[in-house]
């Protein structure tokens, strides 16, 4: 299967036709080519961006509105295929892709659709001096988007949506790991009666492609999801060109368990998020701390759990762990198992490969649980992605407050509790842009999403990606 580049409405090929492998992670395969992006195609998507954006900006936004909704109905109606490619093309359990990973990008369009029909500005009246003041909230141009290959659909709707919305025309760039369902969504936008040039998706390297899209001097904002170190390396190009940056990046999430917690929802949850999607999330607790008094117990009952999580073929309905997304991926994860070895961490379980009959190639991992020696060790310092996570006893909160904060990152918390006070006390001092109290990954689109420290610059969400995607101007008029 050949992906093309969308660019003003039309599927075409890259202008160099270089072309890269697209794998099958479920079985090693290579299943088809994406083009391998240049320059002069970003600078194509560009072009055809600007010319939209006067037409596109001036749209009502009862219309904006209409087509943004009506791109989410269309990719309900194509859930089946689109959770088939989301799975294919990243190793996720298709029943995951069904129900979370399609349906979230539709709602990401409804939610956008709706929420820019709610947008308002303020205004200032400047009391005794005859003034008002009034802001508006333009959009920025053309804007860049670009995503990584965990969540596919999910993040790059996550930021198109909001982009479009607010009257900007886009040059997107999908993970060349993860190409597939941004290719089919170029189709449901022709059939929603996206104006051609709106949304431009080019597929490529992100030191290629994505890098053209950061250097472009023209496209003068940049939504960005990904790796830490690319987020700095992205900061430090557009900065000197004043370029409105937000940048979602990396996590080493803390789970914190108490005693007093809701015992059996808080396993069953902290199963999810420490290997929903083979642990690829960004907002997995991968770092386990558990209140001493409850610790032998929890160990025992959570590594049993898991040793009956099944790992398969993604396409499987029992499957509950899929393939990792890449071979390189895989070995990375690996790679820390055996650092955690080396620093004398004991694996409780997993660690090994597996081999899924039939799909021997595949890129398949056991959820592994490692009895961390330190908080300081490296598998509690960096960021593993895989589906790996430490676990650790504590003795009181000023402990693990102090380990859950001693990290570069802070993006999510999760702390399981019933006590009040201590819910508040905690969550006031956790080092994070979101906080979960007996719950892990509930998300309600209006609130600010995002992280701080090494986890990222800015916040997606409601209005605040509005606000993001729009220039406030302040008008005085004296009368
Ligand atoms: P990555 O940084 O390697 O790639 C992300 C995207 O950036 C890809 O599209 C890639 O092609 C592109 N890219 C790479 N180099 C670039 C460059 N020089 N200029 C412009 N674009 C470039 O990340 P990944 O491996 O795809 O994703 C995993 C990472 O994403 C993890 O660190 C994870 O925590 C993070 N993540 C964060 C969030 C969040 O919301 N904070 C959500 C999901 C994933």
């Amino acid at each position: 299967m050949n992906i093309k580049n969308y660019i003003n409405g039309e599927f075409i090929k890259p202008t160099s036709n270089e072309w890269i492998d697209n794998y099958n992670p479920s079985n090693g395969e290579v299943y088809g080519q994406i083009p391998n992006s240049s320059k002069a195609d970003v600078e194509n998507a560009y072009i055809a961006a600007k010319a939209a954006f006067p037409s596109w900006s001036q749209t009502t936004l009862e219309e904006r509105s209409r087509i943004l909704i009506k791109i989410s109905e269309l990719l309900e109606a194509n859930l089946e295929r689109f959770a088939e490619a989301e799975s294919k093309d990243n190793g996720k359990p298709i029943s995951l892709a069904k129900t979370v990973d399609i349906p979230r990008a539709a709602s990401n369009f409804r939610f956008f659709g709706n929420a820019i029909t709610q947008f308002a500005s303020e205004s200032h009246e400047s009391a005794g001096e005859n003034a008002i003041n009034y802001t508006l909230r333009q959009p920025i141009g053309v804007v860049g988007c670009i995503s990584p290959w965990n969540l596919p659909l999910y993040l790059f709707t996550w930021k198109i949506a909001p982009a479009i919305a607010s009257g900007n025309c886009v040059v997107a760039k999908p993970s060349e790991v993860t190409p597939l369902t941004a290719y089919l969504l170029g189709e449901i936008c022709d059939e929603a009666g996206l104006p051609k040039g709106v949304l431009n998706i080019v597929h490529g390297l992100g030191t290629t492609t994505g890098q053209a899209i950061v250097e472009h001097p023209d496209i003068k904002a940049i939504s960005f999801t990904g790796g830490t170190a690319t987020g700095a390396h992205i900061a430090k190009v557009a900065a000197p060109m004043f370029k409105k940056l937000s940048l979602e990046l990396g996590g080493k999430n803390p789970n914190i368990i108490f005693a007093d917690c809701d015992y059996d929802d808080m396993l069953n949850t902290t199963i999810r998020s420490s290997f929903a999607n083979q642990g690829q999330i960004c907002l997995c607790g991968s770092r386990i701390f558990v209140d001493s008094s409850i610790y032998e117990k929890f160990k025992a009952d959570f590594v049993e759990k898991i040793k009956q999580l099944k790992v398969g073929h993604p396409s499987d309905s029992d499957t509950n762990i899929g393939a990792l997304v890449s071979k390189p991926h895989l070995e990375k994860v690996k790679t820390y198992i055996e650092v955690a070895k080396e620093e004398n961490g004991k694996i409780l379980c997993g660690g090994n490969k597996v081999t899924v009959k039939n799909y021997e190639n595949g890129y398949y991992l056991e959820p592994t649980v490692i009895e961390a020696p330190s908080d300081e060790c490296r598998v509690n310092q960096e960021e593993i992605f895989g589906p790996v996570v430490t676990i650790m006893p504590f003795d009181n909160e000023d402990e693990v407050l102090q380990m859950a904060n001693k990290v570069k990152y802070g993006l999510s918390a999760t702390l399981w509790t019933n006590d009040l006070k201590r819910t508040m006390r905690m969550s006031n001092q956790l080092q994070a842009g979101i906080v979960w109290v007996n719950t892990w990954m509930m998300r309600d689109l209006r609130t600010p999403f995002g992280g701080v420290k090494a986890s990222g610059v800015g916040r997606e969400g409601g209005f605040e990606a509005l606000r993001f995607f729009t220039e406030p101007k302040n008008i005085c008029i004296k009368y």
